[in-house]
Formats: C-alpha cells, structure tokens, sequence
C-alpha cells in the first residue's frame, strides 16, 4: 500500500466528462490499496478567462485582489471533481488551499509555500476518503489568499507529497511524459523514460512547459520521486529522479525553446562600481526574475546592459528600470519582445568538451545568427530571432543525436 499525489492539469479537468475520468483513476488507484490525494488545476482556459476579466479593468491590477479571483477557478474543479468520486460510489472531500493550511508568504501571484498542515490531510485520508485539493493556492499569515504563479498547481502537489511523505507524486498532463524537445516542432522527438531533477529543472526553467520549475526543485530538495504522465493514456511516462552514471553518458538530453522572453536595454550608464547592482538590485525587489545579462565594454565611460525578462514582466520591469535609468542618467531604455531563447540540456555536459562549440556550429550552418549567449554546467542557451525558432530545433536535435524513428506517415492527401 503507498501513499500517492495525483496531479491532474487543466485538459485533464477541461470538462466534467474528464472530470468523471479523473475520478475513475484516482479510484482506481484507491481500490488497489493506496491512499490517495487528489490535486486539481482549474478547468483549461479557465484561469486565463479570468485573468481577462481583470484585465477588461485594469492593466495595472493590485495583485491582492488579483489572486482573490484567479484561484477561484480551482474551487469549482475541486468541487466537482469530489462530486464525480462520491457519484461513482466513491468516498472523496475537497480542500481549498486554506483548509488544509497551505501557507505561504505574500508575494502575490508568484507566493512560495512555507507549511502544509499534513494532519489535516491525513485525517480524510485515515477515513478512506480520497482528499482532492485545490492547486495553485494558498494563503499568507494575514489570511489573504495568494497563488504561486501560472502553472503552480505542479508545485502544490510536490510540495503535498514532500509534506506528507508520499511514495510517489504523478503529474498528470495532456503528454504522455517528457520529450526530447516539443514533438509539435521535432516530429522526431522522443519520450525520455527518465530524466534528472537537475536537466528537468533547466528545461522547465528554459520553456518546456510539462512541469512549473518551483514543482521541479521541491521535488530536488526532498527527492520526491516524480512521474509524468498522460492522463489519457496507460503509458508509464517519464519518472524525474535523482542523476546517475547511464545519464552521464548522454551529452544533451533535451532541447528547449522559449518565445516568452523580452529584452530590455539600458544604454549608456555610468562604467562604475554599483551599477548593475542598483538595476538589478530594483528588479529582485519587484521579484522580477532577470535571464540572460550581458554587458558590452565600456566606450567614454558608459556601457550598455541588456538582459532578458519574462515577456509578462516586461510592463512592470520598464517601469522600474526607467526610474533607476533616471536617477544613473543613463541614455535610454529600450525593449524588445520579438527575441526566442534556444536551449540545449544535459548533465553529461559537465564531462564533455565543445557542446557549446557544436551548438553555434550548427546555428551557423543554418545561417542563424546568435544574439546572446549564456551558460551553466549542463547548459548552453541562445538568443535568436523568433522566426528561425523552428529550423534551431530541428537542426540541433539532429545534431546531437536526439532524433527517434520518423512518425508514421500520415495519409497521403490526394493532390488537388
Ligand atoms: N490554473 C493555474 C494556471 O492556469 C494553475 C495551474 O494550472 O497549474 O496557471
Ligand atoms: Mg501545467
């Protein structure tokens, strides 16, 4: 007997036809002897309706009140999703984040997770019920409800089963685990059957949409195995574990891309100690998460500073750079949405020369030009013009040796 989190995303819950589905499988998974818990995104298109609505008011909401109607999406798919166990006989009983205390601090919208009163969970659970919690959620000390940014549902279940010490935490998606890279782009992509925390983590972070990041490092930090897998599908899917020597061996493991990003730049500041630290300095204030930053040499005492934000951030960030620009009297802050983030991915990275090499070579065959260039340990990433986003993919993952078997053909169309 275990104790297993399942997580089902927005298309698993997108009606009530799903709904009923997702309650056959957490059943199903009941009747096998497990203790279950249930975590539920809102139902798909749901969260982003209702981030329109806020938007119809204002484009500068106050986040408080902003949180306070986002996570409302979650409370009907809880709702009903208890509704579709109890109607199938089952016994089941929904949590928002606030009764089960999932406390977090008050960084609206992107709030982190501080406590999850586990007792509470387990007492359903101890009464044979399955326990379906709302994702996405919580509460700070105050009472205000926060969410943990778009995606977050991910992180609320992790952060379930880290907290209830779960044998297994199953993400349950429209993809029936991870790729190599998004099969719309690389018809050759391949479902990886397992994958590091540490490479899940950079692709997360660098576009790959299958796992919020904040899910993928609470599942580092207390090694809750993780499972990704289809919701449509008996396939095993791709099991996020801890690195080991077969992983070593394979130079990159996955290929991501990211058209989300924007750049700013602040032309002509000063060439002097404090700086950055003052740019950069504000945006950590705002919680603003700053990418790739580079810095061109400096020419009769001022340089320029470009660096990548999220393109949701790019309002916001604007305005917190414009003012530090005012008070540095830097020359001018520009911004530019139309840039796209190639990645390439591998913990074998670390004992292997000249990935980075490789990766401009093959961009260069392509006549792709590299924008900006940034690095860790397992990863290379460049910026490039959005439209060669596609022809990058595919060249790369032929490059490096990712492709699988070419699809089926699909029936010849006849020509018309
Ligand atoms: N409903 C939220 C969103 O759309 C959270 C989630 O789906 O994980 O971002
Ligand atoms: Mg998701």
């Amino acid at each position: 007997m275990a104790l297993i989190v399942q997580k089902y995303g927005g298309t698993s819950v997108g009606d009530t036809e799903r709904m009923k589905n997702v309650a056959r499988r957490a059943l199903a998974a009941q009747a096998k002897g497990h203790r279950v818990v249930v975590v539920v995104s809102a139902m798909s298109g749901e969260t982003n309706r209702l981030l329109g609505l806020v938007k119809q008011i204002t484009d500068r909401p106050d986040e408080r009140e902003q949180d306070q109607i986002v996570a409302t999406g979650e409370q009907v798919s809880i709702g009903l999703v208890a509704l579709a166990i109890q109607a199938q006989g089952g016994k089941a009983q929904s949590f928002l984040g606030s009764q089960c205390r999932i406390v977090t601090d008050s960084t609206f919208s992107k709030a982190r997770i501080k406590s999850i009163d586990a007792d509470s969970i387990f007492r359903v659970l101890d009464e044979g019920r399955i326990a379906v919690i709302a994702g996405f959620q919580g509460i700070d000390e105050h009472g205000n409800v926060t969410t943990l940014g778009r995606g977050g549902s991910d992180t609320t279940a992790v952060a379930i089963a880290a907290a209830i010490k779960a044998d297994a935490c199953e993400i349950y998606t429209d993809v029936d685990g991870v790729y190599t890279t998004d099969p719309n782009v690389a018809p050759r992509a391949r479902k990886l059957d397992r994958i590091s925390y540490e490479e899940m983590l950079e692709l997360a972070s660098l576009g790959a949409k299958v796992l919020q990041i904040r899910s993928v490092e609470f599942a580092m930090k207390y090694r809750v195995p993780l499972w990704v897998k289809s919701s449509f599908s008996d396939d095993p899917g791709t099991l996020v574990c801890p690195e080991d020597q077969a992983m070593e061996d394979v130079v990159v493991s996955g290929i991501a891309y990211d058209k989300n990003d924007a750049r700013l730049w602040v032309r002509g500041v000063p060439d002097k100690p404090g700086v950055a630290a003052k740019i950069f300095g504000a945006l950590d204030e705002k919680a603003i998460v700053v990418d790739i930053i580079v810095q061109n040499p400096p020419h009769d005492g001022v340089c320029d500073l470009a660096f990548t934000v999220a393109r949701a951030d790019l309002t916001k960030a604007t305005d917190v750079v414009g003012k530090v620009a005012k008070q540095l009297k830097a020359r001018a802050v520009e911004s530019d949405d139309r840039i796209a983030k190639i990645s390439i991915v591998g913990v074998g990275m670390r004992n292997h020369s000249g990935v980075a090499a490789k990766m401009f070579r093959v961009l260069a065959s392509e006549g792709i030009n590299v924008q900006m260039i940034s690095t860790s340990e397992i990863r290379v990433s460049c910026v490039i013009d959005p439209k060669y986003t596609e022809l990058a993919v595919q060249a790369l993952h032929t490059a490096f040796g990712l492709d699988g078997p070419a699809p089926v053909a699909a029936k010849k169309k006849s020509k018309k």
